[in-house]
C-alpha cells in the first residue's frame, strides 16, 4: 500500500513552542539546517500511548545540539511535556516520534553564529522498521561502502543529520543489491554499526559482545539491552571486533529505537547465523516487556 507522503498528511505538529496544523509546519528553503546540515534529531517510539525513555531522548537532543555548537531554546523538561501532549493530540497508541532542531535563515554561510534555532516535534503511527519477512527470516546485511569517521573527523556522538548521508548512500546500495541493510566498519576497520542501529553478537560460549561505541552513537536501545542482558547474568563484553572474527559467533542482532531488537540472518554470504539463539529470544522478550511496562 502506498504511504501518504509526510508533507501531505494531516494532524498536529509542535513547532517552536506551539501546536500548529500539520500543513502549516513549514520552513523557508533558505535555511542553514538544510544547506549546511546543522540539524539534530531524535527517533523515539511510543508504546501503548507512552514514549519509551522520553527523558533520555530529549537529553540526547540537547547534547547533540551542544556538539553542533548551538543551544536548544526549550528545556529538556519543556520538550518532554510537549512530546506527551502531542501523543495525546495525535491519538497515538503505538508509533514513532521525531523531535528535531535546526539553524534558521538569518545567515546563509558557513558561519551562522547568531542564527535562530528552530525546534519541531511530530509523531505518527508506525509499523516495525524492517519488513515482516526480514524480521521473520533475519536481516541480510552487506558491508557498507563508507566507514564511521574518527572522533577527530566528525562529532560522532551527536545524532546529527549530516552524519546520515553516508548511511543513506550505503543503505541504498545494499537494498539495490538485495540486502536489508549495510553494516559499517569504523575508520580503523573494526565492526561499528548498521546505518541506523547498533550491533550485538552472541558468542558460542553464551557471552554477548558488542562493538565499543567510541566513534558512533551509543544507542539508548544498546544501553537498555546491555542492562537487560546483565540482569539475566549474561556476560556482556564491549570491545573492538574485526570482520573476520564474525565466524566466532553463533547469532547476531541489531538494536535501535526504530529497529528494536532485530535478528541478523547473515552478513554477506560469508557469515550466516542459521538459528536464533535462546539468548536473543530472551532479550527480545525482555525488551518487549520493558517497553510496554510489563
Ligand atoms: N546508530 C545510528 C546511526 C542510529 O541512527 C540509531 C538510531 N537512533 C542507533 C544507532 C540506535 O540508537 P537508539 O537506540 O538510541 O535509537
Amino acid at each position: 500500500m502506498e504511504q501518504i507522503p509526510f508533507d501531505k498528511r494531516t494532524g498536529t505538529i509542535w513547532y517552536n513552542g506551539e501546536f500548529v496544523d500539520w500543513q502549516d509546519a513549514k520552513v523557508h528553503v533558505l535555511n542553514h539546517g538544510l544547506h549546511y546540515g546543522s540539524c539534530v534529531f531524535e527517533g523515539e517510539r511510543i508504546y501503548s500511548g507512552k514514549i519509551f525513555k522520553s527523558l533520555q531522548h530529549s537529553q540526547r537532543l540537547h547534547q547533540s545540539a551542544q556538539m553542533m555548537d548551538f543551544i536548544i531554546p526549550y528545556s529538556v523538561e519543556q520538550l518532554v511535556i510537549a512530546k506527551d501532549q502531542l501523543v495525546v493530540k495525535q491519538n497515538i497508541i503505538d508509533g514513532y516520534m521525531r523531535a528535531f532542531a535546526w539553524r534558521g535563515s538569518e545567515k546563509m554561510a558557513i558561519s551562522a553564529q547568531h542564527n535562530s534555532i528552530h525546534v519541531a516535534i511530530a509523531c505518527w503511527t508506525w509499523p516495525p522498521y524492517y519488513s515482516a519477512e526480514a524480521r521473520e527470516k533475519g536481516l541480510k546485511l552487506k558491508f557498507a561502502r563508507y566507514r564511521r569517521p574518527a572522533p577527530d573527523s566528525a562529532p560522532v556522538a551527536a545524532k546529527a543529520s549530516g552524519l546520515y548521508m553516508i548511511c543513506t548512500i550505503s543503505k541504498h546500495e545494499a537494498e539495490r543489491d538485495g540486502y536489508n541493510d549495510a553494516l559499517m566498519l569504523d575508520y580503523r576497520g573494526y565492526l561499528a554499526e548498521a546505518t541506523g542501529a547498533n550491533l550485538f553478537l552472541v558468542a558460542k560460549n553464551g557471552d554477548l559482545h558488542t562493538p565499543l561505541a567510541d566513534c558512533f552513537l551509543n544507542g539508548i536501545t544498546r544501553q537498555t539491552v546491555i542492562e537487560l542482558a546483565k540482569k539475566r547474568g549474561i556476560n556482556v563484553v564491549e570491545k573492538h571486533i574485526l570482520p573476520q572474527e564474525l565466524s566466532n559467533y553463533c547469532d547476531a542482532f541489531l538494536t535501535g529505537s526504530a529497529a528494536e531488537i532485530t535478528r541478523i540472518n547473515s552478513i554477506t554470504e560469508d557469515y550466516v547465523f542459521a538459528k536464533t539463539s535462546k539468548l536473543t529470544l530472551d532479550l527480545m522478550q525482555d525488551y518487549s516487556n520493558l517497553v510496554r511496562g510489563l
